[in-house]
C-alpha cells in the first residue's frame, strides 16, 4: 500500500485489508469495521454471471459509492459550518453543485437529496444543463439556489426566469457585458422579477493548467468597467435591487490557500463596493477551485496536488471575507461555492482489467549463435564485438554498453541498406539485450495491455496529461515484480497511460497468473486495477475514440448484511450499436443488411452467422475476456 501511497490520497475513504484487497470505507472515518466493503467482491459479484446475484457485466466498470457522495457534501457542509462558527461569521454556507463535473442523472439526484437539509443547490452552465437542474431541484430544498453560468441567449434567459415562476431559486449570473440588456428586457416582457449575479473578472491570477481562464485576460466575466457599466444600466431601468449576488472563478485546482485569500479578498472588496453601490448584495459566490490531492503529497505545487484540506479551505474563505466586510462594516454575505472537483471525485472507482504483459524475451548466452552472427557482420562491426567480448572479461560495464550499442546500431544501417538479413538483425538485438540486462543497464519496462479506452475513460489523462492513481485493487499483500505502463484498446499512440503519481513513469505491477484458479487473491486469474478519484468530469468529457464507448455502472451501498454491501444499481456500458448510432448509423437496418448478405452467400448457415452478427451489435465494444461473461439479454431480440 505504501508503494502506491494509498494512506495519503485515499483517506478516508480507500485502504488496504490483510487480504491484500482495496476496500473502501464508505462513511470515511466513521466507517466501523464490519462496514467495509472489499472492493473485489463488488467486482466478481458484478461481473461473474454464476455467482449469486452476479449480473456478468463486461469490463471496464465504474463502481459508485452514493455513501461516499453523501459523507463528502457534509464534510464540506460541516466545514465551513465550523468555520463560520469558530470565527463568529454574522451569515452561512450555501453551495452549490456545478453539474457539468459529472451529469449523472443518479448523481444530480443524490446529492439533491443529500444537500437538501442544508439547502444545497445546482449550478448550470447550459440550457440542456439548466433543465436537468431545474428538474431535480423541484425535489429540493425551496431555498436551495439555483445558479446559471455560463453564455447565454434570449431562450437560455426566458427559461432561467421561468424557473423563478416555479419558484426555484433562481440566479442569472451575467457572464457578459451584452446579457444585461436581454434580461431587463425579457424580464420585463415576461412580468419576472429577476434575481440576477455578476461574474467578475479578477486580477488575481492562478498559475496552473486550470487557470487558464483566470485573470483581467482570461475568457469569463466582467472587468471593473464593466462592472461599473451594468450597475448603471440595471440603476437606469429601475432593478439594482434585483443585483444580488456576486461570482468569481480562478480556476479548478487553487493550489494553496494563500492564493485562493488573495482572490476571495479581491472579490470581496468588489462585493463591498457594489453594496455601496447601491446594490442589494446577499450573496458572495466563490466558483470551483476546492482541490483534490491526487497524489496525497500536499505539496500544492502541481495540478495534481493541493495543500489544504476540507476544513482550512473553508477557514481562509471565511477568514478572507469577513475581514473585508468588517474593514467596510458591511453585513456578512450567505457564502456559495461551486465545487464540483472536491465534491464528486471520491464516489466513482473505474476499475478495468490488465491482460497481457509484453514482456521482452531476453535470450541466454547459449541461445545466441555467434558463429552465424559473425558470418554477416563488416569488418568494424566484428572490431566492435571483439572490443565488447575483452569488455566483458574485465567487467567493464561502461565499455560494454559502449560497443553493445554501437555494433547494434551499425547492423541497423545495414540491414535499411538492404546488406544484413532479419534473422541476423534478431540474433544482434538479442545479443544487445543480453548485455543490457546482464550489467543491469536497463530495467525493462513492460506493457500491459488493458481492457479500456484513455479515451472514453480518462480522458483528462490524455488531453491534459491529468496523473490519477492507479492501483491493482488485489494482490496488495505481494510485492510488486514488475514495473509496468499501460496501453489501452484504441488504435491509437496516446492511448495509452506512462505517467504516475509522484512522478513516476511506471507503475509497480504483478506478474499476470497464467493459470486460473487459484492465485491473483481470489480473482480467479485475472488481475484488476482501479483508477481512483476520477468522478470529476472524465464522465462528462469521454468521447467515443475507435467506437469505443461508455462503461457499464453500478452502484453500491453499505448494508448491514453477511455481504457488508448491495449493489443496487446496474447498467450495461454502450454496446457497439449503441455507439454506431452516436455517428448516425441504423444498426437495425446495418444487420438486415449483412443479413441479406449471408442468405445470398452462405445458405445453410443464416441462423447461425445473423445469431454471431446480432450479438456483435449487442455487445460492447471492449474485450470480452472470458467465454462466460456474456451479457444477460443476449437474445432479447432488439440491441
Ligand atoms: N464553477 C465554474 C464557473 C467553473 O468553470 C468550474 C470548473 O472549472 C467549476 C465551478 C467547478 O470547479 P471545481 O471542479 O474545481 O470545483
Amino acid at each position: 500500500a505504501a508503494l502506491y501511497r494509498i494512506d495519503s490520497w485515499g483517506a478516508p475513504y480507500f485502504m488496504v485489508n490483510d487480504s491484500g484487497n482495496i476496500v473502501v470505507r464508505p462513511h470515511g472515518a466513521s466507517t466501523l469495521a464490519h462496514q467495509e466493503i472489499d472492493l473485489l467482491k463488488v467486482v466478481k459479484r458484478v461481473s461473474d454471471p454464476k455467482s449469486v446475484g452476479g449480473l456478468g457485466l463486461q469490463f471496464p466498470l465504474i463502481v459508485r459509492f452514493p455513501d461516499v457522495l453523501k459523507n463528502r457534501l457534509e464534510s464540506l457542509q460541516s466545514a465551513f459550518e465550523s468555520a463560520v462558527q469558530a470565527q463568529a461569521y454574522g451569515s452561512h454556507y450555501q453551495g452549490v453543485y456545478p453539474v457539468k463535473c459529472n451529469q449523472d442523472r443518479f448523481i444530480v439526484e443524490d446529492i439533491v437529496k443529500f444537500g437538501s437539509p442544508f439547502r444545497f443547490g445546482l449550478e448550470a452552465g447550459s440550457k440542456p444543463e439548466l433543465l436537468l437542474a431545474m428538474n431535480y431541484l423541484c425535489k429540493g430544498n425551496r431555498e436551495a439556489l439555483l445558479v446559471c453560468n455560463g453564455f447565454k441567449d434570449a431562450e437560455y434567459i426566458s427559461l432561467a426566469l421561468l424557473a423563478r415562476k416555479l419558484a426555484l431559486n433562481t440566479v442569472i449570473v451575467l457572464e457578459q457585458e451584452e446579457e444585461v440588456k436581454l434580461v431587463i428586457e425579457i424580464s420585463k416582457k415576461l412580468s419576472v422579477r429577476p434575481v440576477i449575479g455578476l461574474r467578475a473578472k479578477l486580477r488575481t491570477k492562478h498559475l496552473g493548467h486550470f487557470g487558464s481562464t483566470s485573470g483581467e485576460k482570461g475568457k469569463f466575466g466582467l472587468t471593473t468597467n464593466q462592472i461599473l457599466r451594468v450597475v448603471k444600466e440595471l440603476h437606469g431601468s429601475g432593478m439594482l435591487d434585483c443585483l444580488q449576488l456576486l461570482h468569481f472563478h480562478i480556476g479548478s485546482q487553487i493550489p494553496s490557500t494563500d492564493l485562493l485569500q488573495e482572490g476571495v479578498g479581491e472579490a470581496a472588496q468588489i462585493y463591498s463596493e457594489l453594496v455601496l453601490l447601491g446594490a442589494n448584495m446577499k450573496v458572495i459566490d466563490i466558483g470551483g477551485g476546492l482541490g483534490i490531492d491526487y497524489d496525497g503529497s500536499k505539496s500544492g505545487n502541481s495540478d495534481l496536488s493541493v495543500s489544504y484540506g476540507l476544513e482550512e479551505y473553508a477557514s481562509a474563505v471565511v477568514n478572507a471575507i469577513r475581514a473585508v466586510c468588517d474593514r467596510k462594516s458591511i453585513k456578512h454575505p450567505i457564502i456559495c461555492s461551486e465545487s464540483g472537483r472536491a465534491i464528486v471525485s471520491h464516489n466513482s472507482i473505474l476499475i478495468f482489467e490488465a491482460m497481457d504483459a509484453a514482456a521482452p524475451k531476453i535470450p541466454t548466452m547459449n541461445q545466441i549463435n555467434i558463429p552465424f552472427i559473425m558470418e554477416g557482420l563488416s569488418e568494424d562491426a566484428r572490431a566492435d564485438y571483439w572490443n565488447l567480448s575483452e569488455a566483458a572479461m574485465r567487467h567493464d560495464n561502461e565499455t560494454c554498453l559502449f560497443y553493445a550499442d554501437q555494433l547494434k546500431q551499425r547492423c541497423v544501417e545495414r540491414f535499411k541498406e538492404g546488406t544484413l538479413g532479419i534473422e541476423q538483425l534478431g540474433a544482434v538485438d538479442g545479443l544487445f539485450d543480453l548485455v543490457t540486462k546482464t550489467i543491469g543497464a536497463s530495467e525493462p519496462v513492460r506493457t500491459y495491455l488493458v481492457n479500456l479506452s484513455v479515451f472514453s475513460s480518462i480522458p483528462d489523462s490524455w488531453s491534459i496529461g491529468q496523473v490519477f492513481p492507479i492501483v491493482p485493487i488485489h494482490r496488495l499483500d505481494e510485492k510488486p515484480t514488475v514495473k509496468g505502463v499501460l496501453f489501452d484498446l484504441t488504435c491509437d499512440s496516446d492511448g495509452k497511460i506512462d505517467k504516475f503519481i509522484g512522478g513516476q513513469t511506471s507503475l509497480p505491477l504483478h506478474e499476470l497468473d497464467s493459470g486460473s484458479g487459484g492465485g491473483g487473491g481470489g480473482a480467479n486469474g485475472r488481475y484488476f486495477l482501479g483508477m481512483f478519484l476520477g468522478g470529476a468530469y472524465q464522465e462528462a468529457l469521454g468521447g467515443f475514440h475507435n467506437l469505443f464507448g461508455g462503461s457499464s455502472v453500478v452502484t453500491v451501498l453499505q448494508s448491514d448484511g453477511p455481504q457488508s454491501f448491495a449493489v443496487t444499481r446496474a447498467m450495461p456500458g454502450s454496446s457497439c450499436a449503441d455507439v454506431l448510432r452516436m455517428m448516425q448509423h441504423e444498426p437495425e437496418l446495418m444487420f438486415d443488411t449483412l443479413k441479406h448478405r449471408a442468405e445470398e452467400f452462405c445458405g445453410f448457415d443464416v441462423a447461425a452467422l445473423s445469431g454471431s452478427i446480432a450479438r456483435s451489435f449487442h455487445n460492447m465494444p471492449y474485450l470480452e475476456l472470458t467465454s462466460s461473461c456474456s451479457l444477460t439479454a443476449l437474445n432479447n431480440g432488439g440491441f
